[in-house]
C-alpha cells in the first residue's frame, strides 16, 4: 500500500521527500543567507573605501594644485617668500614675483601676511 504522501509526490513528478530533505534545505536556504549578508558587508566596506579614495584623492588634488603663474609655481613663491618680501630676490625673479601676486590671490594673500610677520 502507497502512502497519500508518496501518491501527491509522484503526481508532481517528484520522488517522495527523503527524511531530512527539509533540514538540509533550511540549512542551504541559512547559508545563502549568510553569504548574501557578507557580500552586503563587503559591499558596503567597497563602497566605503571608494568613497574615502575619492575624497582623499579629491583633496590631495586640491593640496597639490600648483599652477605655474608667470613662469613660477605657488610652491617657489611660498619658498622664495621671504627673500621676496627682504627684497633679496634677483630683479627677474622679483619680476616674475610681482606678475605670479597680480595673478594669484592665495600667494598674495601669503606674501601679505609674511609681510606683516616680518
Ligand atoms: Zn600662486
Amino acid at each position: 500500500m502507497v502512502g497519500e504522501h508518496s501518491e501527491l509526490c509522484d503526481a508532481d513528478g517528484f520522488e517522495p521527500c527523503p527524511s531530512g530533505e527539509f533540514a538540509r534545505l533550511a540549512q542551504r536556504l541559512r547559508a545563502r543567507r549568510n553569504r548574501r549578508t557578507l557580500l552586503c558587508s563587503l559591499g558596503a566596506a567597497a563602497a566605503c573605501t571608494g568613497a574615502g579614495a575619492l575624497l582623499w584623492h579629491w583633496l590631495s588634488a586640491v593640496n597639490t594644485s600648483d599652477p605655474a603663474i608667470a613662469g613660477i609655481r605657488c610652491s617657489q613663491v611660498r619658498a622664495r617668500a621671504a627673500a621676496y618680501v627682504r627684497g633679496e630676490l634677483a630683479a627677474e625673479e622679483q619680476r616674475q614675483f610681482a606678475l605670479h601676486l597680480a595673478e594669484c590671490e592665495r600667494c598674495r594673500r601669503f606674501v601679505r601676511a609674511m609681510g606683516e610677520r616680518t
